[in-house]
C-alpha cells in the first residue's frame, strides 16, 4: 500500500463549529464522500448536519 495518499477529513458541527469526527479516506475516492453527513453532536446533543474538512495529514 502506498502512503501519502490518504487524507485527513474532520467533521464539523455546522451549529457549534465543534469537531465531531475525524476520518481518514483515500484521495482518489474523494468524490464518491459525501461533504455532509448529519451526526451526533455532544455539545448540541442533538443530531445536527456536520460539514466536511479536508486536512492533509503533515508528514
Ligand atoms: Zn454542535
Amino acid at each position: 500500500m502506498a502512503h501519502g495518499k490518504s487524507q485527513f477529513a474532520v467533521w464539523r458541527c455546522t451549529k457549534c463549529n465543534t469537531p465531531i469526527k475525524t476520518t481518514a479516506y483515500n484521495k482518489q475516492n474523494n468524490e464518491t464522500i459525501t461533504k455532509e453527513l448529519k451526526k451526533f453532536c455532544k455539545k448540541c446533543r442533538a443530531h445536527v448536519p456536520a460539514k466536511r474538512k479536508d486536512a492533509k495529514k503533515s508528514s
